[in-house]
């Protein structure tokens, strides 16, 4: 790993320690982006489903301006260290920027592999999104019927 990945784990855990402190917020993600900025958010629990520290630090980046991250890290609250995104996150990450590193592993053994290996054979949305050109876009209701979609109800 390079010192640049070792910075990054160093800010989500400092994050973590210094945020998490309750049941709301238990994981701390650090993002870097190309040019050497680093982007911090903490998980937002809620039984409804809110978003993992990954989520919110892309947000954080985004809040700025920024779009392109080249690694991204989530440690847990409680000394817990370095862990692994969930399902949801990878699939995001892998969405959004397709050659981000996450770093990954045990403590002695952390490692920055491509969000690609942590999705193998995965679903590309970009890859499944049928070419709509051809439909007139006019912007006001009614809108277009979608080829092949299910025309719109009448009122
Ligand atoms: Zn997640």
């Amino acid at each position: 790993m390079r010192d640049t990945d070792r910075a990054l784990v160093q800010a989500a855990t400092a994050v973590a320690k210094l945020r998490c402190r309750s049941e709301n917020h238990t994981v701390a993600a650090a993002a870097r982006s190309a040019d050497g900025r680093v982007f911090t958010g903490v998980n937002v629990y809620h039984f409804t489903g809110g978003p993992c520290a990954e989520v919110v630090a892309i947000g954080a980046a985004a809040t700025q301006g920024v779009t392109e991250l080249e690694t991204i890290v989530a440690v847990g609250d409680r000394g817990r260290g370095v862990i692994p995104p969930c399902g949801r996150c990878r699939q995001v990450l892998l969405d959004y920027f397709p050659s981000i590193k996450v770093i990954v592993g045990p403590a002695d053994g952390l490692r920055a592999v491509s969000v690609a290996d942590l999705l193998p054979e995965t679903y590309v949305w970009a890859d499944q999104q049928v070419e709509l050109a051809t439909v007139p876009r006019t912007g006001v209701w009614p809108m277009p019927v979608v080829p092949g979609s299910r025309p719109a109800a009448e009122d």
